[in-house]
This record gives structure tokens, C-alpha cells and sequence, in this order.
């Protein structure tokens, strides 16, 4: 290719990515109500990967409600976690994070953190859908909220979702980074929580921090007085990004 159509096509490149849009990762809280002054939810994504026992067997042991936000990939892979969920559906509420865990983004080349975003709007309908129905078949319960692969969505592609009839959780404090963080952040991340707060962490890494930093820090939450409700007990409404 000689130089000029070289140029002319990195300025095309260029242009055509100024016009993508950037990705929004939403933040939420619960709506307030009187009488609660101190709920707070705890989200936790069952994106691939495996199955964090400890971490469940914790919250079932201490009764603290939680909300799971689980793939149809996850649920395909993991029959004993699934079995664990199963039998405690009155403390545990699963909801729809998707077929395959892809991002919300739409467009040829859009990725968040790496990972390849929707072709097309159609296939967004699917991962929706169809993450939708592999929650459904396993619970007995039709999801209502969706969370997208990073939590980061298109404009578009949130329209879309809304339009499927889901409501789009957010989230407001960030307590493993994807499962990350070591013990002490992931404690010194919960010590900051407040009446209202999303929590969000992830139960698909066994062998990350995630289950001993939650443990300690949710028990703190409890001595505090917090009460733990699910999202399909709640309302959600837009809230400041998290500090970090
Ligand atoms: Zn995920």
C-alpha cells in the first residue's frame, strides 16, 4: 500500500473509532425507605470459571441474603455449586450475567477490559435471552434484573436490554476487583460501606482472596447493624461512582 492510502486509512481508523461510543459502567443504590435506614445488597457474579464454596457456605451459614448474577456457562459448569444455590433459594436469589459472559458493548473490534463485545444487536437479544432461560430452568424463577459481562454497556445496548424486559443492576462499591484483591483491601473496601450500598464481588474464583476478605468484612457489616436484601426484594436508582 503506498504511504498516502496508509495514511488515509489510519485517519479513517481513528475516525471511525471517535465515533464508537464509550462504554458506561453503572453505578447503583438501593431506593430508600423509611423504615430501613440500613440495607445494603450484596451482588456477587458467577461469570466463568468455577465454583467458590467457601464463599457460599458462609453466607448460608450465617443467613446473610445475597443476590448471584450467574452466566448459562457458569451453570453449565458448576452442578455442585448449582446444587448448593438450589437448596438454598430462600436466602440466595440468581439472576441473569448472560449466556457466555459478553460484554454489552456492540460493534466489530469493541471490547471492555479485553474481552470482545456483541457483533451485533441480535446477538445481544441472545446472550440476554438465553442467559435468562438457563437461570429459569435451574431456579423455577424467570430473572428480572441483568448485569452485562464488566458491567460496562453501550447506550444502545442498554435500551435493548430494557426493552427485553430486565432491569440493569449496578453497583456502588467495588469489594474484590473481579476477585483481585487480597484479604486486607477487600476488608478495608467494606469498611466503607453505607446504608444503600451495591456491593459487588465475584463467587467464580476459588483460589482468589475473595471468600476470607468477604467473610471477615460482611460479619463487620452485620456487628454494624446492616441488614442484607436482595435484589429481588428492591428498587434500584443511580448512584456517584465508587471512590475507587
Ligand atoms: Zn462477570
Amino acid at each position: 500500500m503506498k504511504p498516502v492510502l496508509v495514511f488515509a486509512a489510519l485517519l479513517l481508523a481513528q475516525a471511525l473509532a471517535v465515533a464508537q461510543p464509550r462504554p458506561i459502567e453503572l453505578h447503583d443504590q438501593l431506593v430508600p425507605q423509611a423504615t430501613h435506614a440500613s440495607r445494603v445488597a450484596l451482588t456477587l457474579d458467577a461469570c466463568s470459571g468455577q465454583y467458590d464454596d467457601d464463599l457460599i457456605q458462609f453466607l448460608v451459614r450465617n443467613r446473610i441474603p445475597a443476590t448471584i448474577f450467574a452466566t448459562k456457562k457458569w451453570l453449565d459448569k458448576n452442578p455442585y455449586g448449582v446444587s448448593v444455590i438450589k437448596a438454598n433459594l430462600d436466602l440466595l436469589d440468581v439472576e441473569d450475567h448472560g449466556e457466555n459472559h459478553i460484554p454489552a458493548v456492540i460493534g466489530a473490534g469493541r471490547k471492555v477490559y479485553g474481552i470482545a463485545g456483541e457483533p451485533d444487536i441480535i446477538h445481544l437479544r441472545r446472550e440476554v435471552t438465553e442467559g435468562a432461560r438457563a437461570v429459569e430452568a435451574v431456579t423455577g424463577v424467570a430473572p428480572r434484573w441483568y448485569r452485562g459481562a464488566t458491567a460496562e454497556y453501550d447506550p444502545q445496548a442498554m435500551d435493548e436490554i430494557r426493552k427485553l424486559g430486565y432491569r440493569i443492576a449496578g453497583f456502588s462499591v467495588n469489594a474484590d476487583s473481579g476477585a483481585t484483591l487480597k484479604k486486607v483491601a477487600i476488608e478495608e473496601r467494606l469498611q466503607h460501606v453505607k446504608a444503600g450500598d451495591v456491593i459487588i464481588a465475584h463467587m467464580n474464583k476459588p483460589a482468589s482472596d475473595s471468600a476470607e476478605g468477604l467473610s471477615t468484612g460482611l460479619l463487620q457489616l452485620l456487628r454494624r447493624g446492616f441488614v442484607f436484601v436482595r435484589l429481588d426484594q428492591v428498587d434500584l436508582q443511580p448512584a456517584a461512582p465508587p471512590a475507587r
